[in-house]
């Protein structure tokens, strides 16, 4: 399928002035990488964009007044929750957006709708923060109300579980029903059509995600490194795929790694083999840390960039595959230890 959708950023000019002409549903996310999931297993339906500019940080963000205008044409907007963007909330009162349980099954072409995926997503498909030593004594150290990141206990990085991805699409897929039909209960023939339309458009999608390799980790080594996250946005993926997860050194990559996590990293990577996954946008504190192992260290141990919010990505499955393959590098880049277990 021909991907022509996802008008990339917030330079792209606002036009659509309703949806009723062209019937697309119009869907606004909050960050690229739900757009990108959006238009390739919706694109034939939906209308999708996104507000926050990948090379920005989804825990830093301006808006432009441009991309702030946009939230005019939205039928549907699809978020993380205040978790992570915590700008946003006020911006979703001001424009007068209903949460899609709350809103009223009188139809409007005024009604904006939205959803926070973590809000819908089942507990047993989230995870929670603090497992790790490292960040524990980390609340402290952050200013009060600084980041609304560090507030919750749940980890808002969702997208790169496909089991958490499949869920809430199984939840957009019933608003767009609804969007685009006018019609509440979705129980008619054409609302049923339309569902299994998209339906059988998200399994094809989840099917190319579910082919990326490794299926998991131990089909790539039978020991793992120590796997090591700058900030925490691998979690989900390194759960998913059967990865132990040493931890991470910011929940709050802006205002950087506390000296105590610092200290408690370079006593543990000196023992042992590890590996260390880096956002594009953090290579360079990341490079300053590794450099003050290295003196250190008796194991091997490497840096791998990875990139879950997709900057060069054009579609949700290079994204995604783009993650998947640095993670294998991260697993498998050097000659693993013979005599560990
Ligand atoms: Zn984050």
């Amino acid at each position: 399928m021909l991907l022509t959708g996802c008008s990339n950023d917030e330079s792209s000019p606002a036009e659509s002035t309703g949806s009723a002409t062209d019937d697309k549903v119009v869907i606004i996310t909050s960050l690229k990488p739900f757009a990108l999931m959006i238009d390739e297993a919706y694109g034939d339906f939906v209308e999708s964009s996104y507000l926050v500019p990948p090379e920005q940080s989804p825990h830093h963000v301006t808006l432009r007044p441009s991309a702030v205008n946009r939230l005019r044409s939205a039928d549907l907007l699809i978020w993380a929750g205040p978790e992570l963007e915590s700008f946003l909330p006020g911006l979703l009162s001001r424009f007068g957006f209903e949460h899609v349980d709350a809103a009223s099954n009188t139809s409007s072409t005024e009604r904006r709708l939205q959803l926070a995926a973590l809000e819908v997503l089942p507990a047993a498909l989230l995870v929670e923060y603090g497992k790790s030593g490292l960040s524990d004594d980390q609340q402290t150290e952050l200013p009060p109300g600084a980041h609304a990141h560090a507030l919750g206990s749940v980890d808002p990085h969702f997208w790169l579980s496909l089991a958490a991805v499949e869920a809430l699409l199984v939840r957009i897929e019933q608003i767009i029903v609804r969007l685009h039909l006018g019609d509440v209960s979705g129980r008619s023939a054409q609302g049923e059509t339309l569902q299994k339309q998209l339906s059988g458009s998200r399994q094809a999608f989840m099917d190319r995600l579910k082919r990326s390799f490794p299926a998991s980790g131990s089909a790539i080594v039978d020991s793992f490194p120590l796997v090591y996250s700058y900030h925490p946005a691998f979690n989900y993926l390194l759960r998913e795929l059967g990865i132990p997860d040493e931890g991470y050194l910011t929940r709050n990559p802006e205002s950087g790694v506390p000296p105590s996590a610092i200290a408690a990293f370079l006593e543990t990577a000196a023992e042992n083999e590890i590996c260390m996954l880096a956002e594009p946008q953090y290579t360079l504190p990341v490079e300053r840390l590794m450099a003050k192992l290295a003196g250190g260290a008796k194991k091997a141990s490497r840096t791998v960039v990875a990139d879950p919010l997709g900057v060069e990505a054009d579609s949700f499955s290079d994204l995604y595959a783009g993650v998947r393959k640095a993670l294998r590098a991260c697993l498998g880049a050097q000659a693993r230890p013979e005599s560990d277990s």
